[in-house]
């Protein structure tokens, strides 16, 4: 990750805006800046576009419970039913008891991908370079003179995609895509936040070091023994100490809380993890179930990283166990590999060793499985190593705000 000039001060390769449609000409160098877009309760939006007649009410996807008692949890809710204190990823069992009048959609993953793509294609219209970071989130990385035109296009695509596509989204502006993206959070629902680079380390300061992309509980309880809770108490820690404890991810953190506009090309700068989950509606306890269940993971998680032209570098396999513990196997492959057969092939070895280490002496069923991929790399470009703020990980396409 490479640091740049701040917007004002003349970058040593300066870029103009010759060819933008709809802008001026520049009369400043131009800056990157990101608008990163996140669609509000995805699922359900999509949901409400063919079943019109249930908006503003509470509505819920995920496995009904008329369907019998179930295990599984809620993916999406619209705002109506999280005022009931409904969330995504809670239990579908609490969630029902919580707001019993909630409607039930059981998910169509294939019509979510068909709205995602419908997304990006609006998204491309704009000048820039487009980059998915999941199913309900994208960033629009541009070269515009100011933050007054970042927002104006930040407004316009907010704009054509509720007119055109019938789904609200929040968008984030900001000259790094962590602070986009946290902006983003503060947005929800339904709002623009625009944080120019001068306003960046205030913007963020107060924060929970969680609003990080990429700070999980674990790396958390790692700041918390130094000392570190909220984003500014970054800013002032020593540099060589948050290196020492996160490494180059210490350095992305320092430089986010001093809110120094940070570099992330757009080609390069994809996810570095994705996963794929399943919880079963009743526990598994049969190696060829679970075989299955794994196949089909990886199997559509190989399909997705190969609409986005990217490699994976290792595999993991995870398991919940009906006890909710969890254990999980990686294996980092010698050179980035592509294609469905190796990714499948793996997962199920790894797997296959899980379930044999694991219930070794106790029988123990699976509640969730997940298929992970990690080290991921443009096909045909250099190695993306550098980027990504996914320490702890983001969750993957399971659940969602
Ligand atoms: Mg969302």
């Amino acid at each position: 990750m490479q640091r740049v000039a701040a917007p004002n001060e003349p970058p040593s390769g300066r870029r103009r805006a010759e060819g933008l449609p709809g802008l001026p000409p520049p009369e400043t160098p131009l800056a990157r800046w990101v608008v990163y877009v996140d669609l509000d309760a995805f699922y359900v939006a999509c949901e409400l576009r063919d079943r019109p007649e249930l908006a503003g009410r509470p509505v819920i996807v995920g496995p009904p419970p008329s369907e019998g008692p179930s295990r599984g949890v809620v993916l999406s809710a619209s705002y109506e039913a999280r005022k009931f204190g409904v969330a995504s990823a809670q239990p579908a069992v609490v969630a029902a008891r919580l707001c019993p009048e909630a409607v039930w959609i059981p998910p169509d993953f294939a019509k979510y991908e068909q709205a995602s793509r419908e997304v990006r294609e609006v998204l491309r219209r704009h000048a820039g370079t487009v980059v998915p970071y999941s199913i309900d989130e994208a960033a629009l990385y541009l070269d515009v003179p100011s933050a007054g035109a970042a927002r104006a296009i930040a407004e316009r695509v907010q704009a054509e995609l509720r007119a055109e596509l019938s789904l609200p989204a929040s968008l984030g502006v900001a000259t790094s895509r962590a602070v986009a993206k946290i902006a983003t959070d503060r947005a929800k629902p339904g709002g623009i936040v625009v944080v120019p680079p001068e306003e960046a380390a205030s913007f963020v300061a107060p924060l929970s070091v969680r609003a990080v992309p990429g700070v999980g509980p674990k790396t958390e309880e790692l700041l918390r023994r130094l000392g570190i809770e909220q984003i500014g108490d970054l800013a002032k820690a020593r540099p060589s100490e948050l290196r020492r404890a996160l490494g180059s991810f210490g350095d992305e953190l320092g430089a986010l809380a001093r809110g120094e506009p940070v570099l992330e090309p757009a080609t390069v700068s994809g996810p570095r993890s994705r996963s794929s989950d399943r919880t079963f509606a009743v526990d598994v306890d049969h190696w060829d179930e679970v075989e299955t269940a794994v196949r089909t993971l990886a199997e559509e998680l190989s399909r997705s990283l190969d609409r986005e032209r990217l490699r994976y570098g290792s595999v993991g396999v995870a398991f919940r166990w009906a006890d909710f513990s969890r254990t999980q196997r990686v294996r980092s492959l010698s050179a980035a590999r592509e294609g469905v057969a190796p990714l499948v092939e793996l997962a199920v070895r790894l797997a296959r060793e899980l379930w044999e280490s694991e219930r070794a002496g106790r029988r123990r069923p699976i509640r969730t499985l997940s298929v992970r991929t990690e080290r991921l790399t443009e096909r045909t470009q250099r190695q993306a190593s550098l980027d990504g703020f996914a320490v702890d990980g983001p969750a993957g396409p399971g659940t969602m705000e």
